[in-house]
């Protein structure tokens, strides 16, 4: 399928939240784990995410380059190019973006968007993320709102993160003291400010206690009951309409039951990089214990250039992370749910 134009990642975003399932949103860095999440999206029959960050965007246009936008737009081309020949809907976006970096990240991939469409092509990217969670709530919303403005003349979701994920993420990390809890109160000065852009559409990651990056379980006390009372907030205020579609940051090592209660409260996108880095490179760290004479030339031997071929293992890599898409598909109620029929 084409990469889901903005009427159908709208009815995805509907579909998830209706049927209380949820997409992954993975992090790609590389065409090999760009195409691991669209064959375990296809295998698992679900529609789903894949997204790049800022770091990840820089790594793929090359490390002599560190081009983020380059990165983004190369990934989102390759995309674009096969997402065809796989039997599911993905939607491409941007993760974590903060105020400083805009200019220099979201805002050029928009324009890329914006010249695209001029020329009667499609949007380069679907959704962006932009996390204004470190500036005060005013401040942060004054920025949404321009943004909101922007993308709905182009058919762009924007994502935006009201509280603080703890944490390290692309080596952004949060500060100790933040507030790890958005509150009712929070969430109404979103959909008070957001909701005021007519056919403006946003997705919001509210913060129940997650954490960016490696816990081991039980680490990470997640509150899902806090999207349950913003979400019961909102409406009473604002009615049914205004019910948020929720993002889930941080969830690496949360428990099945807290990832099923957050479903049931309207997150629609889960996002997954720290378990798809794990899963990628055990594979490849496997494949290279296995062979260490192959991969290496040990004692004045030649190696063995079926082993060190970097195809070899990266296939492995590929196909461990196809598996552990899967394994998040399942997780999130949202296998054989995709609109590709
Ligand atoms: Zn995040």
């Amino acid at each position: 399928m084409p990469v889901a134009d903005h009427d159908k990642y709208c009815e995805m975003l509907d579909r998830a939240r209706k049927g209380k399932f949820a997409y992954p949103a993975i992090n790609v860095t590389s065409l090999t784990t760009a195409n691991a999440v669209l064959r375990g999206l296809a295998e698992s029959k679900s529609d789903g995410i894949i997204q790049v960050s800022t770091g990840g965007a820089a790594f793929a246009s090359g490390a002599a380059l560190k081009d983020m936008v380059l990165g983004a737009v190369s990934i989102a081309e390759h995309v674009h190019r096969v997402a065809d020949r796989y039997p599911v809907y993905v939607a491409l976006h941007t993760d974590h973006c903060q105020a400083d970096k805009l200019d220099k990240f979201v805002i050029p991939l928009v324009e890329e968007t914006e010249r695209r469409r001029a020329a009667g092509r499609a949007n380069l990217f679907s959704s962006h993320m932009f996390d204004g969670s470190a500036l005060p709530l005013e401040k942060n919303l004054d920025i949404a709102l321009n943004l909101l403005e922007r993308f709905r003349k182009s058919d762009l979701i924007l994502e935006i993160e009201a509280g603080v994920v703890g944490g390290e993420e692309d080596g952004v990390k949060a500060n100790a003291s933040a507030k790890l809890y958005t509150t009712p109160e929070d969430t109404l000065e979103v959909a008070r400010r957001l909701n005021a852009v007519a056919s403006g559409r946003y997705m919001l990651a509210a913060t129940f206690g997650n954490v960016h990056g490696v816990y081991k379980p039980g680490h990470v006390k997640l509150k899902p009951s806090i999207l349950k009372e913003c979400q019961d907030a909102v409406v009473a205020k604002y009615g049914e309409a205004a019910r948020f579609y929720l993002v889930f940051h941080g969830g690496s090592g949360s428990d099945l039951r807290e990832i099923h209660e957050a479903l049931d409260h309207g997150v629609v996108k889960m996002n997954i990089d720290t378990d798809m880095q794990y899963a990628f490179t055990r594979a490849i760290a496997d494949h290279c214990f296995r062979n260490y004479d192959g991969v290496l030339k040990v004692d004045g031997e030649v190696g063995n250039k079926k082993a060190y071929d970097p195809r070899s293992y990266l296939t492995l890599g590929e196909a461990a992370m196809a598996e552990r898409v899967k394994l998040a598909v399942k997780d999130l109620r949202a296998t054989r749910t995709t609109l590709a029929g």
